[in-house]
């Protein structure tokens, strides 16, 4: 099912995403690339969209929000850690973070959009930018809507049978 990179594409792709300090959007639009994945990223559905998401992959009916640990509040991630000092103002802020991405994933995925979200965090090392690369074509090409095509043929089948 994936494609896994040739080792010598990975490692072109790592020395793009580790040669400049480049953003962790950036990084991911390099691996995407590189993966022949087409995308926009100011496309009237990039601005349109609930929570406006980083990168939109129309053929995959796909979105992907690249969302740094502290803002976004990644669970269990150790850049996800509470200042000391306003305690807090920061937990406030970024569980009302944590709702608004929820609620906009909610809003995207009953529109019928397979909502991808990427850490910062697995953007800052090798291995783990390898383990994100052999889940991408997984994470993207699951194509929710098949399933419903299933169910659909599935449901369909029955009432054939009922008939006879
Ligand atoms: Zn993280």
């Amino acid at each position: 099912m994936a494609d896994i990179w040739s080792e010598e594409k990975r490692s072109w792709v790592m020395s793009r995403i580790k040669g400049k300090d480049t953003k962790p959007e950036l990084a991911v639009r390099s691996l995407l690339h590189a993966h022949g994945y087409r995308f926009t990223v100011s496309g009237p559905r990039n601005q349109t969209l609930p929570g406006r998401p980083d990168i939109v992959l129309p053929k995959w009916a796909t979105v992907i929000f690249v969302n740094g640990c502290f803002w976004h509040g990644h669970e269990g991630c150790k850049d996800f850690s509470i200042p000391k000092t306003r305690t807090e103002f920061w937990l406030t802020k970024i569980r009302k973070n944590q709702q608004r991405d929820q609620s906009n994933n909610g809003k995207l995925e009953s529109l019928g959009w397979n909502v991808i979200t990427i850490w910062a965090c697995e953007l800052s090392t090798k291995d783990r930018l390898y383990s994100l690369e052999r889940r991408l074509p997984y994470l993207i090409e699951r194509k929710p809507f098949e399933y419903h095509l299933e169910d659909e043929t599935d449901q369909l089948g029955r009432v054939a049978e009922d008939f006879d």
